[in-house]
């Protein structure tokens, strides 16, 4: 099966072009229900940067232009995002990508496939709920983004389809074996199209708030959803058999996990090649830049959900933005099942179920239960346990107004790793331009 590799030219036929060169259309009929699946990760009230995060809608529409010329009216948009963390659900992922307008430009219907309905299966022992509209499909098009992922290293094509369970099943996915259950879930749900959305790459992914963004430029497709992810990975800089759910994918199917067994149609890979970092280090990217020392994340393992350790980082963002400059001597914050190691002098803070659960040793840390904890009673949390009273004081007179302005929209509350997305590089047109571009993109269209 060919996987096309095709430069990003700033228009939408680069798109066009990486569909052509692997026969993505090939075996698509003009009246198939089409679905499209992007990856819109997380959209919350914290306005974090979108690039390398969430499909661009760029890409959407690039898509949705050859659907269009191949003579498709039955496109449907279907994801699923994080839900419950800072406010993130998929209606506002849809706006803050841009993928709303797109699909409204082309008459394609968005559906949140949180909303269900979903059909039970049963992977590797487990039930699961499956978003319906997904099974029903005619052809199914997978369009992730080209990013790193904490736990599983690489986070492309066959992970992407996890976004398509009902949120428990989801959970279950972290506590069961992600890697595993990633494999099963492309036993029973088959991508007729991939396309990886390479415009931006994301380094310490899987989101923007601790993630660094990076433009490269490039589109992958293939008919063939583990071939793609197999250059996908081999360009962010991994051999794809270091990648568990390639490795295992590839066994239960008898396919070689390895780059030369494809056919490559477009630019050459090795050239392209990256060597992305993937381990997240919370501490360095937001705790340390706010002056902040002494508070650390241990790695939670491969047992911890997606929304779960969002909500830590991101309310801990928050925290270390309205506190800068304090120490907090040697405390280290676990959450997920890992099991917390206490040494001379250091504190351990607990953040949900399953840290409570799973060190019941440590009965007199200060935790919050939760699955996940909400953000607002962590911030709370967070105030009570590490900041002596008058600091806490200081900072619900200070802080609460920015945080109400914050969920009101009307602050900004940018962080200094941000500045960089400011840089030419970075192209807010890829998501959702201004209305104001948008007028005057569709004046010059009217002109020509
Ligand atoms: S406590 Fe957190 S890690 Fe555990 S199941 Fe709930 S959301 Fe997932």
């Amino acid at each position: 099966m060919t996987v096309s590799v095709v430069k990003f030219d700033g228009t939408s036929e680069s798109i066009g072009r990486a569909i052509e060169l692997c026969g993505g259309f090939e075996k698509l009929n003009r009246n198939d229900r089409v679905l499209i699946k992007p990856n819109i990760t997380f959209s919350g009230w914290m306005p974090i940067p979108p690039y390398g995060m969430v499909t661009t809608s760029k890409v959407v529409e690039g898509i949705l232009l050859k659907l269009r010329e191949h003579g498709c009216n039955k496109i449907s948009i279907g994801e699923g995002s994080i839900t419950g963390v800072m406010g993130s659900n998929t209606r506002r992922g849809y706006k803050y990508s841009g993928i709303d307008r797109i699909a409204r430009r082309y008459d394609a219907r968005l559906i949140d496939l949180n909303e269900g309905p979903f059909e039970r299966k049963e992977l590797g022992g487990i039930k699961v709920g499956i978003a319906k509209p997904v099974l029903e499909t005619d052809f199914l098009i997978n369009v992730p983004v080209l990013k790193t992922h904490l736990q599983v290293k690489a986070s492309l094509g066959l992970k992407n389809l996890k976004g398509c369970l009902d949120t428990a099943s989801r959970k279950a996915f972290h506590m069961k074996g992600l890697e595993h259950l990633i494999c099963l879930l492309n036993q029973a749900l088959k991508c007729d199209l991939t396309i990886i959305d390479g415009i931006y790459m994301l380094e310490k992914g899987p989101d923007a708030m601790v993630g660094v963004p990076h433009r490269k430029n490039m589109i992958i497709a293939s008919r063939d959803v583990f071939a793609c992810d197999c250059v996908g990975a081999a360009i962010l800089g991994f051999e794809p058999s270091q990648i568990g759910y390639l490795k295992e994918y590839a066994e239960i199917n008898n396919r070689p996990v390895d780059i030369s067994a494809f056919q490559i149609a477009g630019e050459r890979i090795e050239p392209l090649k990256e060597k992305l970092e993937w381990e997240l280090e919370p501490e360095k990217e937001l705790v340390e830049l706010a002056g902040i020392t002494g508070l650390s994340f241990p790695h939670p393992g491969p047992h911890i959900c997606s929304g779960c350790y969002a909500n830590m980082v991101y309310s801990v963002g928050i925290f270390s933005k309205v506190n800068p400059n304090l120490n907090f001597g040697d405390t280290h914050i676990y959450c997920g099942k890992k099991e917390a190691h206490n040494g001379p002098g250091q504190r351990i803070i607990l953040y949900g179920n399953c840290a409570i659960k799973s060190n019941g040793k440590e009965k007199s840390a200060p935790s919050i239960a939760g699955c996940p904890p909400q953000t607002m009673p962590t911030l709370l949390f967070l105030m009570k346990t590490l900041l002596s009273r008058p600091k806490m004081l200081k900072m619900l007179a200070l802080g609460s107004p920015k945080l109400i302005a914050l969920r009101a929209g009307i602050y900004s509350g940018n962080l200094p790793k941000w500045e960089r997305c400011r840089l030419p590089d970075f192209d807010r047109n890829h998501f959702r331009p201004s209305l104001w571009q948008e007028a005057s993109r569709a004046l010059f269209r009217g002109r020509k």
